[in-house]
């Protein structure tokens, strides 16, 4: 792979250059003409994704190109720069990589006594490993429900990630089928880092969506990494229902399901006793008896549905 990370504080120069490493130790700025840009490939909140080849190694890659005035508007920039901060330091199968970014500039001249000059970023560009398969909530959308081997190899490989993460302590926060792209082999990919943290310390932001937040976000006391676990928890009731278990017309509803935990196993689509144990498990108030994800890997339902390659052939 010829396109290798860690982008570098911005560059004040014309060419609207940010720097990064390529594999062989050589320093690489990036920039627009770097790329040649293909078919759009969705639209996000704050700006549009692109297939792009990187000229040079013919690597194709996702451009996500957001707009600088976008992100002011919805104060979401400091936001951004921890995602990059956080995404471009992971290295995991299940994480889609961020390669680097770099922006462009135009400049704003301002005549007072003395013409001065101020750069001026538009755009910031993203540079992250292509998703061929596109989004799970899709592929969620259309069956409807997943099989249990389909929902096991999925939980069992974002449980792996998720280790991978806490290890870094770093917390996800985010985990919903909205967040995971398929890669070319069929394996999830963690997708948006927007509101992970790294963390040391318990915290108490409140993020995310509501029907996948445990009752500790909810209720704005703080939390740890054992968020991730109830999340995943609510994520693979979801695979395997089709909605998320604590549903309901109303925020208020919700909120109240969260926090009773008022868990119910409907009768049809047909789920195995061995994994409503594991969700029961997971789906637990005091975040301290949430089964820890390790033992996640080990439970009986994992074991004799996951497929241990992690890639869901169908
Ligand atoms: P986002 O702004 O991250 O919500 O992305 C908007 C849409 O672009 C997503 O819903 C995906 O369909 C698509 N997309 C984003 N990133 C990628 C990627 N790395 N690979 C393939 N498709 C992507």
């Amino acid at each position: 792979m010829a396109i290798a990370t860690e982008t570098q504080q911005p560059q004040s120069q014309h060419q609207h250059k940010a720097s990064s490493e390529v594999s062989d130790g050589e320093q690489r700025r990036w920039t627009l003409n770097d790329f040649d840009i293909g078919k759009p490939l969705g639209r996000g909140k704050f700006g549009h994704v692109y297939l792009a080849r990187e000229k040079r190694s013919n690597h194709i890659v996702a451009l996500k190109v957001l707009f600088k005035s976008q992100l002011q508007q919805s104060q979401v920039e400091h936001q951004l720069r921890r995602e990059v901060e956080i995404q471009s330091h992971l290295r995991h199968p299940h994480i889609l990589r961020l390669y680097g970014y770099f922006y462009d500039q135009a400049y704003l001249f301002l005549c007072l006594y003395i013409i001065r000059i101020y750069p001026c970023i538009k755009r910031v560009y993203l540079i992250l490993e292509y998703a061929p398969k596109g989004e799970l909530y899709k592929e969620l959308q259309k069956c409807k429900y997943f099989s249990e081997r389909r929902a096991a190899t999925y939980v069992a490989s974002l449980a792996r990630a998720l280790i991978y993460c806490h290890g870094k302590h770093v917390i996800h926060r985010d985990i919903k089928p909205e967040n995971l792209l398929i890669g070319a082999q069929g394996e999830l990919k963690i997708a948006d880092f927007g509101w992970s943290v790294h963390t040391f310390n318990r915290r108490r932001t409140m993020c995310g969506t509501l029907d996948y937040l445990p009752p500790e976000m909810v209720e704005s006391v703080e939390h740890d990494a054992s968020v991730d676990i109830w999340s995943l928890g609510v994520l693979c009731y979801e695979f395997l229902y089709g909605v998320p278990p604590f549903e309901a017309k109303e925020h208020s509803d919700t909120y109240r399901r969260i926090v009773q935990v008022d868990l119910k196993f409907p009768p049809k689509p047909i789920v195995s006793s061995a994994a409503k144990d594991l969700i029961s498990q997971m789906l637990v108030k005091d975040s301290t008896q949430r089964l820890p994800l390790h033992k996640l890997l080990e439970h009986p339902w994992i074991v004799q549905n996951a497929e241990p390659s992690g890639v869901y052939r169908g």
